[in-house]
């Protein structure tokens, strides 16, 4: 039978398996429907869709309206059940954090013209020989480069962590995606590069890298021997990690075994801040591109 995995299933896997067993073998529903850095980077990369889309049917959107999108769709999609980690900040503060992005973006990237070709563009690929194994996911953004001629795989990052050039390299989702993007091109494309590049929001950085014929395969084998890794594993230890005060299962986990000593409970929700509708929409424009980000 032929199984499905995505490179969010793999990483889960690798930063907790007790995690990859409770959603994607028991199938359990989280606890915890989703958390405000959950919800502002789906904000964001959906207003930033949004942007693209009306870019590619010749119409580049003002800045104004922009935010306007972004606003609305924080407000549609909010609900008091999304968790707040970080007892200092509100709902407004992290509203405001994509705000800071998407001014910061608009202003180094417009107009846009990088010749956007599809967002959310879904890629599936046989990851082995024989087609046991498929890789599936999304690129926020695929383009191709015109004056250099190549290919350009985009995915924004609206955490505030920054990854050191060595994390870059070992980066495996963007390059699984290139691999695909490599197989989906015909034979008269097979040769023109791939950049692979990251937007790291909250530092207003571009990352871009490119890997070698060699590099993709050696990570499609490695992706292989953690694919078979998985499905021969029988016990999937708990791991826990800074990221466990974000994780939905937490209680469930903590309800099974971890100490508190180990594990301090830091989750608080949060009431939500009611939004009003007369955002300072227009005056977000003043801040722009130096704005310091203070956390997260
Ligand atoms: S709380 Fe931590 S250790 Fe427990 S499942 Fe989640 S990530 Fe794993």
């Amino acid at each position: 039978m032929v199984k499905f995995y995505s490179y969010s299933k793999i990483s889960t896997f690798e930063k907790c398996p007790y995690k990859f067993k409770l959603r994607y073998i028991d199938k359990i529903p989280p606890e915890i429907k989703g958390t405000i850095e959950v919800h502002l980077g789906i904000a964001v990369h959906q207003t930033l869709e949004w942007l693209y889309k009306e870019v590619m049917q010749k119409n580049i959107p003002e800045l104004d309206n922009l935010i306007i999108y972004y606003k609305n769709f924080w407000q549609k999609k909010y609900n008091s059940n999304i968790l707040i980690v970080k007892k200092n900040l509100t709902e407004r503060d992290y509203f405001n954090k994509g705000v800071t992005f998407l001014i910061n973006y608009y202003t180094q990237n417009s107009p846009f013209n990088e010749g956007t070709i599809e967002c959310e563009k879904k890629v599936v690929f046989n990851l082995d020989e024989k087609g046991n194994y498929k890789l599936q996911g999304f690129i926020d953004r695929f383009a191709y480069n015109l004056e250099k001629e190549e290919y350009e795989i985009h995915d924004y990052k609206t955490a505030n962590y920054l990854p050191s050039d060595e994390e870059m390299h070992k980066d495996k989702q963007l390059a699984l995606y290139c691999i695909a993007i490599k197989e989906y091109l015909s034979e008269s494309e097979k040769d023109k590069e791939i950049s692979l590049n990251w937007h790291y929001l909250a530092h207003s950085k571009k990352i871009s890298i490119k890997k070698t014929i060699e590099q993709l395969e050696n990570l499609r084998e490695e992706v292989i021997k953690i694919i078979e890794k998985i499905e021969l594993t029988e016990y999937f230890p708990k791991k826990s990690s800074r990221l466990c005060d974000w994780c939905e299962y937490k209680a469930l986990c903590k309800k099974s075994e971890i100490s508190e000593s180990i594990y301090p409970d830091k989750i608080i929700e949060k009431e939500p801040v009611e939004i009003k509708k007369e955002f300072p929409v227009m005056n977000y424009k003043e801040r722009g591109k130096n704005t310091t980000l203070d956390i997260w």
